[in-house]
């Protein structure tokens, strides 16, 4: 702006409040000058609103920017956190630049910013920053509105800035960055934008397995880090899009297929029994700057233990890493709001969120209401991220993990009073799952504040609803792994008509035996059990007594009375339980290390089978019977499973049965949808199944056939990362007339 008017001979000021960016302008052509504000500004700003009003005419001599002022209102965005642009790469790769090799090294194009904030408005004094003055060189530039770094808030230099600093496990001093340590097979602790991460070499399959052995991370994939977009290309498949997502300023992990030319390349040891990885490209200096080692592939895990939060401190890190990592990488620049990597797939030509965090938050969500009062929504329990909204905008917080973990939800508490702060919302209200048991049910009920008590599905249906400004009713199949349903039941498999003013559950999968409840989920072949022993004929269930080899004697006894008594079964509707179950009967995934691994891999089974046919007959899917019980459709079934039970004692190949079970889910799911009225829609699909790239494209494929126009999540995780904006505009509804 302050180079635009003095090219356009304007006079008068600017400052940043709080509530937005406020000019003054004097001159001949402020007609210009206003269309060229807007047609010019900076590639990374996102402007929301312009206020013109008539001024009273001062005679300023000149164009000033003036002091930034706090304002109670306020409604200016923080950035989040963007990948180290060219320039700045360049000025690290350039041996007389004064920022040669500087890990820390930005600009007002890019480097931290939603990590590193405190509170509004956005200046240097309020971020971590603070503690370090800057040289005359910097003050310099980021006094200059000519210059680059003009107002770049965490501008700095190896002169005034942070520093990084190796330390062996002992805490000893190495003169290095840690390159040779990792290519000798170090695991070493990288402190980073959001957290740390544990970093080794990719394509040293002794230390990964170490690294998996050491952090107890079961089978869970690892994120890789490449060198560049060529190294990762000569392994992995890389379409247009996913290529303009890994080099997004966001620089988000993104999911890809590993190519099938050179499928051992890289050790499974990085993602067992996957075809897939999760990549990213380097997003800061110091990155850029790891990557003078020999290596193209790092591991780049979020340094966290087992259920436990991301790590962000230093102190913490050696206390935690002790025993894991051989070196730790540290720098003394402050982590205020811890965040992870971000993870998208591309399914169905968009981008999905698998985990919304880093580069995205905290941007906000446009709502097409006006909120009553300022709410607080906090999520569900697994995957939380928890939503604060006031007016017409929603700020989702970054992605904060399973609440069951007493440190995890101690972050939530942290970071929902910081959060605050940043986006400068005080909720007045605030909305919760319906579950009773959630810790942060819990959270809601002891904030004294009114609360409002949502049911999953529900909060599901309306987030996608929301996030495509419908306010009229639809219907939407929900589909996830668990909910709290209004009959007490565990709801997952979910035909719902609604919108934010109420819902009707019109169909959903017949409810099945699950053993143990929700904590019964790691062991999907004591669900593929029960789920058979209640489908079954007595007949089929004689003959499928070959199945269960892996069962002890002693375990299906226990099984069986509990069968019987009906003492720690659940009745559920999940749709993850039946893709578990049906993975635990193939044989595919037995017991789950990390959520959703059951099902993934019976995606994986699937995909690869189908990648290995030649001139494909297209397969029917297995029968799926959809009846009214009393005044709901419920989908049953039991053929399904005995058509599947057969086919396995039959020898029938397992990526076979696994490809026609998905067909068989799809259309049952897109049938029911017709039969329910859907017409030409919108039909909304959301849940964390849909995150199951086969399944979703496989529905919208079918939807496209039968002209139904679909809707899904946008900007927001299909999973429970995404409910909480479902639950703002809910709550919103309920406390209309109180
Ligand atoms: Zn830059
Ligand atoms: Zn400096
Ligand atoms: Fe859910």
């Amino acid at each position: 702006m302050y180079k635009l008017a003095k090219e356009l001979n304007i006079k008068g000021w600017v400052n940043n409040s709080s509530s937005g960016l406020n000019i003054h302008a004097e001159g001949d052509d402020l007609e210009t000058f206003f269309k060229r504000l807007l047609a010019e500004a900076p590639p990374l700003s996102k402007i929301v609103s312009v206020n013109r009003l008539d001024g009273e005419f001062v005679g300023y001599e000149e164009f000033t920017i003036r002091k930034s002022k706090t304002d109670e209102k306020a409604n200016v965005l923080i950035s989040p956190d963007i990948a180290t642009c060219d320039e700045c790469l360049q000025d690290i790769r350039t041996p007389e630049n004064r920022r040669y090799r500087y890990p820390f090294t930005n600009c007002t194009n890019c480097g931290p910013r939603y990590t590193i904030v405190r509170s509004v408005p956005y200046d240097r004094e309020r971020t971590t920053m603070h503690s370090f003055p800057m040289c005359q060189d910097c003050t310099d530039e980021y006094e200059n509105p000519c210059d680059r770094r003009f107002h770049a808030q965490p501008v700095a230099c190896t002169a005034c800035g942070p520093q990084v600093k190796l330390v062996d496990a002992k805490g000893n001093l190495v003169d290095s960055l840690g390159m040779d340590q990792i290519s000798a097979g170090a695991i070493i602790a990288v402190k980073g934008l959001g957290g740390f991460h544990l970093v080794c070499d990719a394509g040293n399959s002794e230390t990964v397995r170490r690294l998996r052995q050491l952090k107890e991370r079961g089978a869970k994939p690892f994120a890789l880090m490449a060198r560049d977009q060529d190294s990762a290309q000569k392994h992995l498949e890389i379409s247009p899009l996913e290529e303009e997502l890994l080099r997004s300023p966001a620089a988000p992990i993104v999911i890809l297929n590993r190519r099938k030319e050179s499928p051992y390349a890289l050790p499974d040891e990085i993602a067992p029994g996957l075809k897939t990885i999760g990549l990213m490209l380097p997003y800061t200096p110091l990155h850029h700057l790891l990557f003078d080692g020999s290596y193209d592939f790092l591991v780049m895990t979020s340094a966290n233990l087992r259920g436990r939060p991301l790590i962000y401190e230093n102190e913490k890190a050696l206390a935690q890493l002790n025993g894991i990592a051989d070196y730790f990488l540290f720098h003394d620049r402050d982590i205020y709001h811890p965040c992870d990597d971000s993870v998208i797939r591309v399914i169905g030509r968009i981008p999905v969120f698998m985990r919304r965090a880093r580069g995205f938050v905290p941007l906000p969500s446009d709502l097409a209401v006006d909120l009553n009062r300022p709410i607080l929504a906090v999520g569900g329990e697994l995957k939380n991220s928890f939503c604060l909204a006031a007016g017409r905008q929603a700020f989702m917080s970054q992605y904060l993990g399973d609440m069951a973990g007493y440190e995890n939800f101690q972050r939530f508490y942290q970071e929902v009073e910081s959060f605050r702060a940043v986006v400068n919302i005080y909720p007045q209200a605030v909305a919760h799952d319906a579950h009773p048991d959630y810790q942060t049910t819990r959270y809601a009920l002891d904030t004294q504040l009114p609360s409002v008590n949502i049911q999953h599905h529900h909060a599901h249906l309306v987030s996608v609803l929301g996030e495509h400004n419908r306010q009229e009713a639809a219907l939407g199949i929900i589909c996830d792994g668990t909910g709290f349903g209004m009959d007490s039941k565990i709801w997952g498999f979910e035909f719902i008509y609604g919108n934010a003013q109420g819902f009707e559950r019109q169909a959903h999968l017949e409810y099945l035996p699950l053993p143990g409840g929700d904590a019964g989920a790691k062991y999907p072949l004591r669900i593929a059990y029960m789920y058979a022993k209640s489908l079954l004929s007595p007949e089929d269930w004689g003959k499928s007594q070959t199945l269960w080899p892996q069962l002890g004697s002693e375990e299906r006894a226990i099984l069986d009375r509990q069968f019987e008594s009906g003492v720690q079964i659940y009745p559920t509707s999940s749709a993850g339980r039946l893709f578990d179950a049906i993975s635990a009967i193939l044989g595919i995934c037995t017991y789950v290390t990390y959520e959703g691994q059951a099902a993934i891999e019976l995606e994986e089974v699937a995909v690869e089978w189908l990648h290995n046919q030649e001139g494909l007959t297209e397969l029917t899917p297995y029968p799926v019977e959809l009846r009214l019980e009393e005044d709901i459709y419920v989908l049953g079934v039991g053929s399904s499973f005995s058509s599947i039970v057969k086919e396995i004692l039959a020898g029938r190949e397992r990526g076979e049965i696994a490809y026609r079970f998905h067909l068989t889910m799809a259309q049952a799911m897109v049938e029911t949808a017709i039969t329910l009225g859907v017409g030409e829609g919108p039909l909304v699909l959301n849940g964390g199944v849909f995150q199951n790239k086969l399944l979703a494209e496989r529905v919208l494929e079918l939807c496209h056939n039968h002209n139904i126009q679909v809707m899904r999540a946008k900007m927001l995780p299909p999973g429970d990362g995404g409910i909480a904006f479902g639950q703002i505009l809910i709550a919103n509804e309920v406390l209309r007339g109180v």
